[in-house]
């Protein structure tokens, strides 16, 4: 019954050029495929996202953002508001994702703050949640993603939780090589269902899709994604290749 997801998250690669041509070859690619329930998302920086909405309109493939602002509108130079955002043609937007937690110090009050900000707007949101390594070693993984859930998100109603995706993202997995194994993956994910399923009750934790997200490539997406409570993937650097990205949204 849940919805079946792979985002690409672009981060901040490729220039206008590179990212309207990978959008295009993944686009064409996937008007001759069925994708079935799959659904596919591409996050993009935010220079790219009105063109390459423009290039999506017609298929099958959703736009989404890597972030948006802590505010509304006003005097925030250099900021982009999740209205701006949604403007593009966009649906979705990525918020609390390690790197924007780690360099630019997003607690999460914060990313709360934009979450609501982009629930207003009218995206979805593709929340991130997940543990360093030495939260891990120190065996607090479990502690942590639910603080995480916790203040982040648990302030949504029900009905607003239908606007959200969690993705598991171990971080050091992230960009690293090192992959949480899929029983580690279906580990966490089974847990942040039941901590959903403890808050807002046995529908809401079914549909929501749980993704995994670090260092995901062809060839270890299949054996991730035959986890019971592990409903898709966001990828990072296999997303910036097409053949790559199109072999895991297939082994989904
Ligand atoms: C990410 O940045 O969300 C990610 C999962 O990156 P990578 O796939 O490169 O580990």
């Amino acid at each position: 019954m849940r919805k079946k997801i792979v985002a690409g998250n672009w981060k901040m690669n490729m220039d206008l050029t590179e990212g309207l041509k990978l959008a295009g070859s993944i686009d064409n690619y996937f008007k001759e495929k069925p994708l079935g329930k799959a659904g596919v998302i591409l996050c993009t920086p935010f220079i790219h996202l009105a063109s390459v909405s423009e290039i999506l309109k017609h298929g099958k493939i959703a736009l989404g953002a890597q972030n948006c602002a802590s505010e509304a509108s006003g005097a925030y130079t250099g900021e982009v508001s999740a209205w701006m955002v949604k403007s593009t043609g966009a649906e979705y937007v990525i918020i609390g994702h390690s790197e924007r937690r780690t360099y630019y110090h997003e607690d999460d009050k914060l990313l709360n703050k934009k979450t609501l900000l982009a629930m207003n707007a009218g995206l979805k949101v593709i929340f991130c949640c997940g543990e360093v390594l030495s939260e891990r070693e120190a065996k607090k993984h479990f502690i942590i993603v639910k603080r995480q859930l916790e203040e982040g998100l648990f302030s949504l109603t029900e009905e607003q939780m239908d606007n959200i995706i969690v993705a598991y993202e171990p971080v050091w997995a992230i960009g690293t090589g090192l992959t949480a194994t899929p029983d580690q993956a279906q580990e966490m994910h089974q847990y942040i269902r039941t901590l959903v399923k403890e808050k807002y009750g046995n529908d809401c934790a079914k549909k929501l899709p749980i993704l995994y997200g670090g260092s995901c490539k062809p060839s270890n997406a299949a054996e991730i994604f035959s986890k019971p409570d592990v409903d898709g993937g966001l990828i990072g650097g296999a997303s910036l290749k097409k053949d790559d990205f199109v072999s895991i949204v297939e082994a989904l």
